[in-house]
């Protein structure tokens, strides 16, 4: 029987990239988007007419009852989700004494409660059948931290620490928990960055990059495999030696 993956915030850069790796490995593809309906169903398409099986289902990852209705409707087609990849987040770049209360709530209810909210919908059928792949998307700096990024700093690293804690508390139920913090991606994400500062990321990257969304994929494909079924509760910073820790 075929597997079945979940990727939130897949209409777009990594996830999108992530979702078709997902698909070419064989896997029913569950896509979610919030606000790009056109790009989550360009890729629904990609992927069908390459003979995959997916579906795309829109839920803002903050939304609890949203995203109930979106794991209902992912079992309805597939039966279960084997892997879980939490990517769908927002970045923001504000002077700490800026950031309003609202910018501080909004991020941390997607990129941190919305982890919470999709680790809960599909924990319980995962734990019953004692298998199951939670793979969180965190960032460097989650690790180190990023002037005028506290606030995304603080969700990362929250996002480091939920995926230690649950690893152990899941252990038992063959469940992995893992996290990839990657350092720039060549995404939206970054699209205002000037080709000036990208230099000087490269120049202090060991490996002289930025990497390409299909590159974290890849990494996060190989968190789903038989051979990694020893690692669990680890971080992996596929930054091209950005950060080293
Ligand atoms: P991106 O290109 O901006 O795409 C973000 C994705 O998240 C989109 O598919 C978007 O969906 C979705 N999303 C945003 N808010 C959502 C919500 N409330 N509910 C559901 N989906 C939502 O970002 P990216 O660069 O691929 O980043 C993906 C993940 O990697 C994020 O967690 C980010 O923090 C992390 N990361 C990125 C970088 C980087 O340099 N790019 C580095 C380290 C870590 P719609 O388009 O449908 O609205």
């Amino acid at each position: 029987m075929k597997k079945t993956v979940l990727i939130t915030g897949s209409s777009r850069g990594i996830g999108r990239a992530t979702a078709k790796k997902f698909a070419k490995e064989g896997y029913n593809v569950i896509i979610n988007y919030y606000k790009n309906k056109d790009k989550a169903f360009s890729l629904l398409e990609d992927l069908l007419s390459s003979g995959a099986n997916a579906i795309a289902i829109q839920a803002d990852v903050s939304n609890r009852k949203q995203v109930e209705e979106m794991c209902e409707k992912g079992y309805e087609k597939f039966g279960k989700v084997d892997v879980l990849v939490n990517n769908a987040g927002i970045a923001d770049m504000t002077l700490f004494t800026d950031i309003t209360e609202e910018q501080w709530r909004r991020i941390f209810d997607v990129n941190v409660n919305g982890m919470f909210n999709c680790c809960q919908c599909v924990l319980p059928k995962m734990i019953s059948e004692k298998s199951g792949r939670i793979i969180n998307i965190a960032s460097i700096w989650g690790l180190v931290g990023a002037s005028c990024e506290v606030h995304y700093s603080a969700t990362k690293g929250a996002i480091i620490s939920f995926t230690k804690a649950l690893a152990k508390e899941l252990g038992p139920s063959n469940i992995l928990v893992n996290a990839i913090a990657p350092g720039a991606v060549d995404t939206d994400m970054i699209g205002g960055v000037s080709e000036e500062i990208r230099e000087i990321i490269r120049d202090e990257t060991p490996l002289e990059v930025i990497a390409k969304p299909e590159e974290i994929a890849d990494v996060i494909y190989i968190l789903s495999t038989e051979e990694t079924k020893l690692i669990t509760g680890q971080i992996i910073n596929p930054s091209g030696g950005f950060v080293i820790v």
